[in-house]
């Protein structure tokens, strides 16, 4: 029996440890090592529910169309569009991301308007102190505070390794470490809290001023913090004090009440008040999120206008990576405002339902070559090791194609 070694898109963790066995006649057989959420991610990419074509919507009826027409079809829509809107950026290898943004380009050159969803989220993120890599997360962090995020089930396998080292002997030397849990309801990280700030009747922005309160030394008296008791709050402290690396874990986009500097300014106030340091680990929900700032920065440049457009309702969407959308763990719900859409995804689904064509593509990790950038900023090469469907391209394939 055959098996090799490949990594994961599952999710922004991207594991490059997970192992595919294989039968004698060459199908899947198991996958070893992946958590639950990559396991189904690439059985069902091998699965006979995948799309093998392109589908369009016309009159209530489906039809299936090859690869001449997906493009003729895709550069009449996008020619008679003078405003898009891109979704889903975030969940495509960084060769595509650079090949779509490249595409981007040439649509302003023709005076159009276009938005990238997600933009401004991921190059704010990025503005905050982060991580080195997991590894440190794993064996040098001694106190997490998880934000308002559960990665039980968006991100198991990162959970699973923080938590694994819990409490056991480490090379470091370091003692057990803590969990602070900020969080408005319960979830399955509730029983492995060493502290609790249930933040249910207070919003994002009052919790950070009252925590500053604790951390310039007020009277806890005069702190209302979550639930915490005094003596709650005297544990919280000493544990801070105590901090030698801590790791904040949020998730992504931020939360609407907090905003990026007031977060930063915490962090710093933070940093001054703990022995050694505060990091923040952004647990991004798509998968190359990170990779996404990085490709748009290098065809744009920093300054450009792509950065601060908000998206308007447009003539068209341009949504990639459907799969994300039927993702439970997926914090936001995307409705798309466009009476046109366009979806890029491999399976039939609700958004399939409303899309005028649905385009199924190369999965990188899978059926095609790339590189995707993990959630702590490493780059992770993404290696094919199945062959798709003739129909079946890269994204950059597609874009590259389409002629305006
Ligand atoms: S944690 Fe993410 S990358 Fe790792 S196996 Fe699970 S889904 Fe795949």
């Amino acid at each position: 029996m055959k098996s090799k070694r490949i990594q994961c898109f599952g999710c922004s963790v991207l594991c490059d440890d997970i192992y595919v066995e294989f039968e004698e006649d060459g199908s899947l057989k198991t996958t070893i090592n992946s958590c639950f959420r990559g396991n189904s991610f690439i059985k069902n990419y091998l699965s006979e529910n995948r799309l093998s074509q392109s589908v369009q919507k016309q009159m209530g009826l489906e039809m299936f169309l090859g690869n001449e027409e997906t493009i003729s079809f895709l550069e009449k829509e996008i020619s008679e569009a003078n405003s898009i809107n891109f979704y889903g950026m975030g969940t495509i290898s960084y060769q595509d991301q650079l090949q779509v943004s490249l595409k981007i380009k040439e649509i302003i050159d023709k005076k159009k308007t276009v938005s990238i969803d997600g933009l401004n989220n991921s190059s704010e993120f990025l503005l905050l102190p982060s991580l080195s890599t997991i590894g440190q997360g794993i064996n040098n962090v001694d106190v997490f505070i998880f934000w308002n995020t559960n990665p039980t089930h968006s991100h198991p396998k990162l959970f699973g390794k923080l938590l694994f080292s819990r409490g056991m002997f480490r090379l470091s030397g370091k003692e057990m470490k803590k969990f602070i849990l900020i969080q408005k309801e319960d979830s399955d990280l509730t029983r492995l809290k060493d502290i609790l700030l249930d933040i249910s009747d207070q919003n994002s922005s009052q919790f950070i001023k009252e925590f500053e309160k604790l951390l310039d030394g007020k009277p806890l008296e005069e702190i209302s913090l979550g639930n915490l008791s005094i003596e709650n709050l005297r544990t919280l402290k000493t544990f801070l004090q105590a901090t030698e690396y801590g790791l904040i874990v949020g998730a992504t986009p931020l939360s609407d009440h907090v905003s990026i500097s007031e977060l930063s300014d915490f962090i710093q106030k933070l940093n001054s008040f703990v022995k050694g340091r505060f990091a923040y680990m952004p647990l991004t929900s798509l998968t190359n999120e990170i990779g996404m700032y990085s490709a748009v920065t290098k065809i744009f440049g920093m300054d450009d206008k792509i950065f601060q457009s908000k998206p308007k309702p447009a003539d068209l969407a341009i949504v990639f990576g459907g799969e994300y959308l039927r993702d439970e763990f997926n914090p936001k719900e995307f409705e798309y405002p466009e009476k046109k859409v366009i979806l890029f995804d491999n399976f039939k689904s609700n958004y399939s339902k409303n899309a005028i064509i649905t385009i199924p593509y190369a999965i990188p990790g899978i059926e095609c070559d790339g590189c995707a950038t993990r959630l702590d900023g490493i780059n992770v090469d993404l290696l094919k090791w199945n062959s798709p469907e003739e129909d079946v391209k890269t994204i950059k394939e597609i874009f590259e194609r389409i002629s305006l």
